[in-house]
């Protein structure tokens, strides 16, 4: 998966289950051997960033369902919704009308 290809991939995924609503942030492809991805609003710019392993990720399929996952944090996020935790009521009921199978961050850390 090349940085571009996954661009591509969050703005075709934006449209089709997003309306084309979220905001463009950075999307990274990373090295990591711990989270197969990542979001958050806490940069040092202040603007929101998603990180994606290039590394644990492998089919298109991971990476699509990975992507996606970020993606309803991003949206959890911009829309100022307020989840009860951090995979709560909210980032379920989105999973679910989405279709995103992955629940979890982390290789080691299922509960996160
Ligand atoms: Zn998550």
């Amino acid at each position: 998966m090349k940085q571009r290809t996954l661009e591509l991939m969050w703005s075709e995924l934006n449209k089709t289950f997003f309306g084309g609503s979220l905001n463009e942030i950075p999307i990274r492809l990373t090295r990591s051997k711990q989270l197969y991805g990542y979001f958050t609003h806490t940069t040092n710019s202040g603007k929101p960033v998603i990180r994606i392993s290039g590394y644990l990720n492998k089919t298109e399929e991971e990476f699509r369902d990975t992507l996606l996952h970020e993606m309803i944090h991003q949206a959890i996020h911009q829309y100022g919704l307020r989840d009860d935790e951090d995979h709560g009521a909210i980032f379920h009921q989105i999973a679910e009308r989405i279709g995103v199978k992955r629940d979890y961050h982390g290789k080691y850390d299922f509960e996160d």
